[in-house]
């Protein structure tokens, strides 16, 4: 069975992981954290990041950070993972959901304002599959209503809008170091910004709201969601290869786009929008009325011919877990509806063979042929 992702660790990583071993540095207090997190922030252009256990965790200390509360709203895409809804919920602020682009699978920027209220608060940009969120309107937006703009780049490390790194805009940016992410250290996050107050508040959330001058006395509730030497060990080898990884993704990505750009009944990502080069983060497909089943059928068929693939986004407004509460009632988001049902992506993983490559490739088309 062909991986839906498998990474890639040919760098620094266990040289790395013995001086950790070596100097019984393997807590959050090793050195590798702040060399990651300088690394990070350099790379981006941002002046404070904060490393964290995972990139939902980076979510949640941010929308902490930022003090949001039962008065506030926040706009997010319904097509994204449950951790920018979690993180939002959890402080009592309300979410108010934004459609997706059939073009570029990300949110739709063009229907953030009429999601604007007077309690709106911040509005959470995230960078989907391998293209950029359209920034420059949403910071346009964002100036005109006075709303904080969070940006999510967990899929977008290393790529650029306009230009310019991903999570370098807004207020403040969080990524994600999951296995199948650019950079991976099995499980991690980070949090970047420019303001020092939010950064301060971000690094005392992360560790338990521990204050400086008297240990365990509290006076806010925070969490642990540090990131072990460990992980930031791993995470500054891969942090080393990210040119060479964010390259290899492209390549994989363009190579499944020409062996599969122009087969009927299945509508691509474009290899490059107006203000990006897609990134391929994943490389995803949906599956357009001509096929008359739906993308778990579909991902059945593959797996059945040794192709492990892995469904879109289920939309936020229809999670039982929201639907349950009452939210969004009534709500339709007609393009990400679809996009969760009719799309999934293919073995994107860094370690990728061209003749896994091929293999899935072959296992789309047959699959594909049984009904056209
Ligand atoms: C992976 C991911 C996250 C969550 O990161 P974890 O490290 O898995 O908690 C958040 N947002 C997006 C867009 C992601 O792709």
């Amino acid at each position: 069975m062909i991986p839906v992702n498998e990474p890639l660790l040919d760098g620094n990583e266990k040289i790395y992981l013995n001086q950790c071993i070596e100097t019984g540095w393997i807590s959050s207090d090793g050195a590798f954290v702040e060399r990651f997190e300088q690394a990070m922030a350099q790379y981006v252009g941002r002046k404070h990041a904060i490393a964290v256990a995972n990139g939902s965790a980076a979510l949640d200390v941010t929308a902490a950070a930022l003090e949001l509360g039962p008065d506030d709203e926040v706009i997010i895409p319904t097509h994204t993972i449950i951790s920018c809804a979690s993180a939002i919920v959890r402080t009592g602020a309300k979410l108010r959901l934004v459609d997706s682009r059939a073009d570029t699978w990300n949110m739709d920027v063009a229907k953030i304002e009429e999601a604007i209220t007077s309690h709106t608060r911040a509005i959470m940009a995230v960078h989907t599959f391998g293209l950029p969120v359209d920034m420059m309107p949403v910071l346009d937006l964002a100036r005109k209503h006075g709303l904080t703009v969070i940006e999510d780049a967990a899929q977008a490390i290393g790529q650029t809008y306009e230009g310019r790194q991903c999570g370098s805009f807004g207020e403040i940016s969080c990524f994600s170091f999951y296995a199948n992410k650019h950079i991976a250290t099995g499980e991690g996050g980070m949090i970047l910004c420019d303001d020092d107050a939010l950064a301060a508040r971000a690094r005392s959330l992360r560790n338990l709201c521990f204050k400086p001058e008297r240990r365990f006395v509290h006076e806010e509730l925070g969490w642990n969601y540090r990131m072990s030497n460990l992980q930031a060990a791993v995470g500054l080898a891969q942090f080393e290869k990210l040119d060479a990884h964010v390259a290899r993704k492209r390549e994989l990505g363009r190579r499944y786009e020409s062996l599969l750009r122009g087969v009927r009944g299945i509508e691509l990502a474009p290899v490059a929008c107006a203000y990006a080069d897609n990134i391929y983060w994943v490389f995803g497909l949906v599956l357009d009325e001509s096929v008359p089943i739906d993308a778990d059928e579909a991902r059945a068929m593959l797996a059945e011919a040794g192709v492990s693939a892995r469904p879109f986004f289920w939309p936020m407004h229809e999670q039982p877990v929201f639907m349950k509460q009452g939210l969004f009632e009534g709500e339709r988001y007609p393009v990400a509806e679809r996009m969760s049902r009719r799309g999934f992506y293919l073995p994107s993983g860094l370690a990728l063979t061209e003749a896994q490559q091929d293999q899935s490739v072959a296992a789309v088309r047959n699959m594909l042929a049984t009904f056209l």
